[in-house]
């Protein structure tokens, strides 16, 4: 079987609002938007890929990750940066998730990163 390829045509940043708790920091996006970008996926006729967020320090897919991930098809993908981002684009840096059949978030093997994305300049 041949290998799907998908590209990513287009980069969504939704409205959302910044928090802070006792767990640390986070963002919240309202019913309203998750509605105004499923409307949009579908006007367009494009579906999501991928997600991709930062840390304040290490990468990782948190439970609230988990949870309230924007990406919803199986074989989604997941991308965590350290750092708040500071450092350089660095696959090998970032933690990549996978989300399987029974809707579990799992992580990638950093050694099949490489196979499943491919940055373009
Ligand atoms: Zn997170």
């Amino acid at each position: 079987m041949a290998a799907e390829i998908a590209t990513v045509e287009r980069a969504l940043i939704p409205q959302q609002r910044c928090f802070r708790s006792a767990a640390g920091v986070g963002v919240h996006v309202d019913g309203a938007e998750l509605h105004r970008i499923n409307k949009w996926l579908f006007d367009s006729g494009l579906r999501i890929l991928a997600q991709i967020h930062s840390h304040p320090t290490d990468a990782y897919h948190s439970d609230t990750d988990d949870e309230y991930a924007l990406a919803t098809a199986v074989g989604s993908l997941s991308l965590v940066v350290p750092d708040f981002a500071t450092g350089p684009a660095d696959l090998s840096q970032t933690a990549v998730y996978r989300l399987n059949k029974a809707g579990k978030w799992m992580a990638v093997p950093h050694a099949a990163v490489n196979r499943l994305i491919e940055i373009v300049d």
